[in-house]
């Protein structure tokens, strides 16, 4: 088995986490939520990273861990260190865990943790979520595989981000209150989260930089945009040190198409558009709040955001293993020809949500699915955006690089 072979059924399948052998692994902070929502041990003892690092002659493959005490898979030591075991038998894939990002232990000037605003997911991407929650879900109407209540719920904590949620968000904005005064005191702590993780974390390496939250309702969507654009201006500004060509502005699709251009013009190189499901049927299904928006609009919107931020640089991400697989395949071929790159990422049972992998999926298909998705990529010219190392729930970039 190579590691991406194993990736994938990690991904699939889950895995066990021997807690007593990794007792000496765990992380210290106990605050971000964000990044280890899989991973605390059911007795909230140990800690681990949500990450595990595969190891591939000298690539890094980062999968997120997915803890399933059914697995057949178990993470544990042994005497020649870290390994994953089947039944008694030792894989022959070197596993690491990633070290805690020095930054998590600093705080914000005004005393807020930095590791509840920043995450590292993967290996090389800072995700500055703005704002947790999702007013899509709390209207009733939120995705049936995504339960961010749930998993903050488990942490005895509501959802609420120290810079902002979504409820504030909007009623200021509906009162058009939300510039200057918010703004500023957001900008402040977002930036000392940015450059403590800069000074401590990175040094000269390359990263990538997302700025992200939960969904808007559509009405709002504009707005989030204009925000997000406002935010990556002002942190390029005070950061010279952010990468210009590595900033990534994840959010809902706005209503106006002139809104592409400010969000470029602003700083953001790349575009994240996610629209997780394809067939309208499983849309309107899991879906229903992003559904309440056509689909041939968002197409139409995505299309409009590659003629502006370029071929390859807007993502379109779908989950894998909720919808029958050749029905995203479709969307792969149908948005790349206007030079928007799909991927996706295998579906993650959180706790709480009830649906599971769409009945026709299987290892087999999966691993078929991202062949084809690399495939498509290439009869367009496209490769799998945007980080290599932060892709811990996709195989595109494996299936792209023919390891598996
Ligand atoms: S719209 Fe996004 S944040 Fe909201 S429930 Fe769906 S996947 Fe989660």
């Amino acid at each position: 088995m190579n590691s991406g072979e194993l990736k994938l059924r990690l991904l699939l399948v889950g895995l066990r986490v021997d807690f007593d052998a990794l007792a000496r692994c765990s992380y210290k902070s106990d605050k971000h939520f964000h990044n280890d929502r899989h991973v605390v041990s059911p007795w909230n003892i140990n800690r681990i990273p949500q990450e595990i690092i595969l190891k591939c002659g000298r690539e890094s493959i980062c999968v997120s861990v997915l803890i399933r005490p059914q697995s057949r898979y178990l993470l544990t030591k042994d005497a020649d260190g870290l390994c994953i075991k089947e039944g008694a038998t030792r894989i022959d894939v070197a596993v690491a865990l990633p070290p805690e990002p020095l930054f998590w232990s600093e705080t914000t000037r005004d005393g807020i943790s930095v590791s509840d605003i920043l995450s590292l997911p993967g290996l090389n991407e800072l995700s500055l979520w703005t704002w947790h929650d999702c007013a899509l879900q709390r209207r009733g109407k939120g995705c049936a595989f995504c339960r961010t209540t749930h998993t903050a719920a488990r942490f005895g904590r509501l959802t609420g981000s120290p810079l902002l949620n979504s409820a504030l968000v909007e009623s200021l904005v509906a009162k058009g209150e939300f510039f200057p005064w918010h703004y500023d005191r957001l900008l402040a702590r977002a930036n000392d989260c940015i450059s403590a993780a800069l000074r401590l974390d990175f040094g000269d390496s390359p990263y990538w930089f997302t700025v992200i939250s939960g969904a808007l309702r559509h009405e709002f969507a504009d707005f989030q945009n204009e925000l997000f654009a406002r935010l990556i201006a002002d942190l390029l500004r005070l950061n010279p040190g952010l990468d210009r060509e590595r900033v990534v502005t994840n959010s809902m699709i706005p209503n106006s198409p002139a809104m592409f251009r400010y969000v470029r013009t602003n700083g953001a190189a790349y575009y994240a558009a996610n629209m997780e499901l394809w067939s309208d049927e499983a849309r309107r299904a899991m879906c229903p709040g992003k559904a309440e928006r056509e689909r041939d609009k968002i197409v139409e919107m995505v299309c409009e955001a590659a003629s502006v931020f370029g071929a390859g640089k807007v993502w379109c991400n779908f989950v894998c293993g909720l919808e029958p697989l050749n029905a995203q395949l479709e969307a792969y071929d149908a948005l790349g020809r206007y030079g928007v790159a799909c991927g996706a990422n295998v579906f993650h049972k959180d706790p709480g949500v009830e649906v599971d992998f769409h009945p026709s999926v299987t290892e087999e298909k999966v691993l078929n699915y991202y062949k084809q998705a690399a495939k498509l990529l290439r009869k367009h010219g496209l490769c799998p955006c945007y980080s290599q190392e932060s892709r811990r729930s996709s195989l595109l970039w494996e299936a792209y690089h023919g390891l598996i």
